[in-house]
């Protein structure tokens, strides 16, 4: 598929939601993208995965790594479409790990998978885990970047969409300031 209609797809499918949240890299916002309203439809969610594997297949990636959550489910697609397998990494950020049994061998190419970006700081901590583990990365596929800056990871990005939505460190957030009360979001 086109970049441009699968962009649209996108923004098309996955609703902003309007609040206070925090957002796993510790910033506030107050825009929420709610992936779980495209992975619960595999249908959708199996097009937008095969337009991310035909992007990355001459890299041919062994495995697929993604945070469990709604990147999870597009990732297992993304996976499919590959013929790699799909490996989840787990845990707060910081302090994820890949989950329990699943592996990355010494030498393996893997593809992140990052549903939405909003500092990269999460696409980093899993290219480490894989480094760790002796794999090699190949490449990063996102979903949504919502991030303010230029997205540099050191190998190929492939974004699908680019929303741009305010966030804020937390000590300067206005929506602290106005005394709205804050929302965890897994984001
Ligand atoms: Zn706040």
């Amino acid at each position: 598929m086109e970049a441009a209609p699968l962009e649209s797809l996108v923004r098309e499918h996955a609703p902003v939601r309007r609040g206070h949240f925090l957002l796993s890299s510790g910033m506030h916002t107050p825009y929420y993208v709610e992936l779980e309203a495209i992975v619960q439809d595999p249908g959708l969610t199996a097009t937008i995965g095969r337009a991310i594997a035909e992007r990355f297949r001459e890299q041919q990636p062994q495995a697929v790594l993604a945070v469990l959550g709604p990147d999870a489910i597009l990732g297992y697609e993304v996976a499919s479409q590959l013929g790699a397998k799909a490996i989840f990494a787990d845990g707060p950020l910081g302090r994820r790990t890949l989950r329990p049994r699943f592996q990355v061998k010494p030498g393996e190419r893997v593809l992140i998978l990052m549903g939405v970006i909003v500092t990269g700081d999460s696409a980093r901590g899993l290219m480490r885990l894989v480094a760790a583990a002796g794999g090699q990365v190949t490449g990063a596929a996102v979903l949504v970047d919502r991030s303010s800056v230029p997205l540099q990871l050191g190998v190929p990005v492939e974004t699908l969409a680019v929303f741009d939505l305010e966030a804020y460190h937390a000590p300067l957030c206005p929506l602290c300031s106005a005394g709205q009360p804050l929302e965890r979001s897994m984001e």
